[in-house]
């Protein structure tokens, strides 16, 4: 239980936030970074990188993140293994409390909370998550050496979550509920090219089926939305990768957010309808895009810079 007092609270500690911190050291601000459960944020769960620029060859998301860490670490970045809870933005300096029962007593904030996995809302889903229910293929692809699985969505995050099972399983049907994916040209392309994965176009998940004793995924009933055509497949694991919500709620009364949830900016920037708090990366902005979600860590660090 302790009270930390800075210039600078920034919360999260993905791209956005370990950038804002960089930034902010290098400018002698007086700073922190309370990271957050997720340290190191979503790319920690992705698998290779190859649009983060500066890499000549592929680079897991794990090891990106570590560099960035090692990089903030090295530069004197201060930061704090907790998560906040709690904010009051009514008066400035701002007061935010945590899980860990510490306070930080700060004059402006940085939010870089980033985003978190959106599931299908069956209640099938969550009785097995865990237990053959993942968001996460690097986490959880090598439980599944050998057997047949499914990924659920079709934007990029999904194509390369099974792309990347690939490496282990022995099929992967990807299940998405439209006729075309909506992800870069050349994930779809590998997509089509592999010969361990079947595509079912405008398909819904209705149903994970499972044992009891063990708790285990068996089968998943899904559905063409088109003809209304039902199947069951006999399947150990299901990979759900249909979007991201971010986690902009602890927020949503003290500042504006949109229909999606994102916190509105002011235009080319990064503050926010309060004076001296700033967003950045996926709490701001649906790109979702680890190098866009750093540029935009780095814009609220200067811009926080010169408010204080
Ligand atoms: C499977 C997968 C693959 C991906 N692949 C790529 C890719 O190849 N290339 C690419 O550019 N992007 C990729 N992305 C997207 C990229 O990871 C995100 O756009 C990027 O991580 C966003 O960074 P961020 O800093 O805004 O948030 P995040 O990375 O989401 O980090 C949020 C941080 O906030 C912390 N936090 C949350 N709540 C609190 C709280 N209450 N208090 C304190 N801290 C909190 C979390 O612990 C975390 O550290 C991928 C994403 C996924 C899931």
């Amino acid at each position: 239980m302790a009270e930390y007092k800075s210039d600078l609270l920034i919360m999260g500690s993905g791209p956005a936030g370990y950038t804002a911190g960089i930034y902010a050291a290098r400018a002698g601000v007086n700073s922190l970074i309370v990271t957050g459960s997720s340290k190191g944020g979503q790319l920690i769960r992705s698998g290779w990188v190859e649009n983060f620029p500066g890499f000549v060859e592929p680079i897991s998301g794990f090891d990106l993140m570590d560099r960035i860490y090692q990089q903030a670490v090295n530069l004197g970045v201060k930061l704090i293994d907790d998560e906040i809870t709690e904010v009051d933005f009514y008066d400035n300096p701002f007061v935010c409390s945590s899980a860990g029962g510490n306070s930080f007593i700060s004059k402006s904030i940085i939010i870089a909370t980033g985003a978190s996995v959106k599931w299908l809302g069956l209640p099938s889903e969550q009785k097995y998550v865990g237990h053959g229910v993942s968001s996460c293929a690097t986490c959880d692809g090598f439980f599944y050496r050998g057997k047949e699985v499914a990924v659920v969505g079709g934007g990029n995050s999904a194509l390369e979550q099974a792309l990347y099972l690939t490496n282990y399983v022995e099929k992967v049907y990807i299940i998405h509920r439209r006729h075309s994916f909506n992800a870069e040209k050349v994930m779809q392309q590998r997509i089509f090219e592999n010969r361990k994965i079947t595509i079912f176009w405008n398909n819904v998940v209705d149903e994970i089926i499972g044992t009891e004793n063990p708790l285990e995924v068996s089968g998943i009933k899904i559905r063409n939305v088109k003809s209304d055509k039902r199947k069951y497949l006999d399947i150990a694991g299901v990979f759900v990768s249909i979007g991201h919500h971010p986690n902009t709620e602890m927020f949503r009364r003290y500042l504006h957010l949109d229909a999606g949830g994102y916190i509105v900016t002011k235009a080319h920037s990064c503050a926010t309808d309060i004076a001296g708090v700033f967003a950045a990366g996926d709490v701001c902005t649906p790109y979702r895009q680890a190098i866009i979600a750093a540029g935009c860590g780095a814009k609220a660090a200067l811009e926080a810079i010169h408010y204080i």
